[in-house]
């Protein structure tokens, strides 16, 4: 991972294609206490300090029922990062690992995922524990943690599906 979008030894940069439109639209705006990448935790807590995720319109509507959730996982776009390393060297000591396996924030798509400790919900604002990116992150999206979510539509049968019945799509051609 880098730290200030610099290079480190061993590390592997690729040339990227060329940007495609995902269709993503920011609905929000995430409100944290650090402005500098040296400072920004490297995973949030929930003892950590208060943030507030302001929702954009027309999304505040969307809020509804939020509340009855002790924890919400967050998504947000990782603005400021380079998306170009394929090898990095997370403690800058010339040793690498695949970004793949990492959860630096330089990545093809940089999005971020953080659980979050909801403390409070207000005019379109949440207030929250657990985050750990740098003031004025984009958001992309928020859902119930997914262990505290049951379905609210009825199952289908792919719910019931154990074992290796499907196996056929994992194998190799
Ligand atoms: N919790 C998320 C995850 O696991 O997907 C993000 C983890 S990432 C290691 C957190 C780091 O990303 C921070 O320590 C900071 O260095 C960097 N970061 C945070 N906000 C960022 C932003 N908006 N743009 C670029 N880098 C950011």
């Amino acid at each position: 991972m880098v730290r200030e979008n610099e290079i480190r030894e061993n590390e592997v940069a690729v040339d990227l294609p060329p940007a495609t439109d995902a269709g993503l639209v920011f609905i929000g705006r995430i409100s944290t206490p650090w402005t500098s990448r040296m400072e920004t935790p490297r995973q949030g807590r929930h003892d950590g300090p208060l943030c507030r995720i302001e929702i954009f319109e027309p999304w505040r509507q969307a809020l509804q029922g939020v509340e009855a959730f002790e924890r919400l996982e967050i998504l947000y776009w990782l603005d400021r990062s380079r998306r170009d390393l394929v090898l990095q060297s997370p403690a800058n000591s010339g040793k690498v690992h695949g970004t793949f396996s990492l959860r630096s924030p330089v990545r093809p798509n940089p999005i971020g995922t953080s659980i979050v400790k909801l403390e409070g919900v207000e005019d379109g604002v949440l207030l929250v524990r657990g985050m750990d990116c740098l003031d004025g992150t984009p958001l992309l999206d928020l859902k119930p943690d997914r262990t505290l979510f049951k379905p609210i539509a009825p199952p289908q049968p792919g719910d019931f599906q154990t074992g290796d019945d499907v196996a056929h799509y994992c194998k190799k051609a």
